[in-house]
């Protein structure tokens, strides 16, 4: 190891997806790829896609609730209402329960 390498601080880990850094206790690590973390966030987010995509072409009352639920979510985000004013708390909490 070289001198400058020991006066180097540690690397703080990071999301691989949203690329925030995260104490190693909050990334959960892909098994094949130890290498590759995700913060609980991005996890979620990584769900509710996979999910999306199994859906595709299922026409059960389940999906189709589940397509209504990510559309409404996609409105709400694309207009910013999840980050602003005084409904931004009860949407959050909201979307915390939604499947
Ligand atoms: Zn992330």
């Amino acid at each position: 190891m070289s001198a400058q390498a020991q006066h180097e601080p540690a690397s703080v880990p990071a999301c691989w997806c949203c690329g925030r850094p995260y104490p190693e206790t909050e990334l959960t690590r892909l098994g094949q790829h130890p290498e590759i973390g995700v913060c609980l966030g991005c996890a979620v987010f990584l769900k509710r896609r996979a999910t999306a995509h199994r859906d595709t072409g299922n026409s059960s009352p389940a999906s189709r609730a589940r397509g209504l639920i990510g559309t409404v979510r996609e409105a709400v985000i694309s207009r910013g209402w999840h980050e602003h004013g005084p409904l931004a708390a009860l949407l959050r909490r909201i979307d915390r329960y939604l499947p």
